[in-house]
């Protein structure tokens, strides 16, 4: 699906992400694990233009290619952003709009659908995530868990190529983090390609097709569940997994 080479980002003399090389095939799940500040989010960020990137390569199945040295013009950026659905830590919900009016905000707003029509998609969106109860209800009136299941529904209304997860269940109490979990494995089920930058290793195990290993802005190793986790061949992986472990 997509293949990046050189990726590399800066903010003023912090080199957060050095020299990234990475492939994602279509309808495969990876997760990015790694230790605090080892770039993770920079990564996830850089894969739907919310960061700019200094340098990289990015090149689509469909043919599109972006190379960050050179200037881009709007629509390929445009195009590029609009491939991806972002679900972030903080869920990042409008706090005055019900859970229903947040799911259909994307759609009508930057995709300039037609409103009957995204609010029934919306509602299926939502009974998807187990809310169906709860659709008009404001982010205050719900738990952390059932407002990241919004946050969820919301990135899917946009009907993106890729997911995109930020560290989905890190602002929850643990007893929240289940709920949401199970609805992300429901997605892995219906085969979307999805990254999800995680401290839930075994969550990582058990949903990934390939899990990433990042410290000090490089991808230090990547396999399957099985290699990185289980029998990691660099020492940087092995010490950190038995640190959390
Ligand atoms: P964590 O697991 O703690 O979220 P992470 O691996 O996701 O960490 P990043 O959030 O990507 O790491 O941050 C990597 C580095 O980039 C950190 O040193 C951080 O301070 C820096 N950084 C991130 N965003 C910005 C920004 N907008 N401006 C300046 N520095 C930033």
């Amino acid at each position: 699906y997509l293949s990046i080479k050189g990726l590399a980002k800066s903010f003023g003399e912090n080199e957060v992400l050095k020299d990234v090389n990475v492939d994602i095939q279509k309808g495969e799940v990876v997760s990015i694990i790694g230790p605090s500040g080892s770039g993770k989010t920079t990564l996830l960020r850089c894969f739907n233009g919310l960061e700019d990137p200094d340098k990289g390569l990015f090149t689509f199945h469909d043919g599109q290619i972006l190379n960050f040295e050179e200037k881009m013009n709007k629509r390929d950026i445009v195009q590029f952003s609009r491939r991806s659905g972002m679900v972030f830590q903080a869920y990042h919900l409008f706090p005055h709009k019900t859970a229903l009016e947040n799911v259909m905000e994307g759609p009508i707003i930057v995709q300039k659908r037609n409103k009957a029509e995204v609010r029934q998609e919306a509602e299926t969106l939502l009974e998807k995530v187990g809310l169906k109860d709860k659709m008009n209800f404001y982010p205050h009136q719900l738990s952390g868990g059932q407002q990241q299941r919004v946050g969820i529904a919301r990135a899917l209304a946009l009907k993106p190529e890729l997911m995109l997860f930020d560290e989905p269940t890190s602002a929850l109490d643990p007893e929240l983090i289940g709920e949401v979990l199970t609805v992300i494995k429901d997605l892995v089920k219906e085969n979307w390609t999805m990254i999800i930058v995680t401290h839930e290793i075994q969550f990582a195990g058990e949903v990934s097709d390939k899990v990433l290993f990042m410290d000090g802005g490089y991808i230090i190793e990547q396999g399957t569940p099985d290699e990185v986790l289980k029998s990691p061949k660099e020492e940087r992986t092995k010490r950190f997994l038995q640190r959390i472990l």
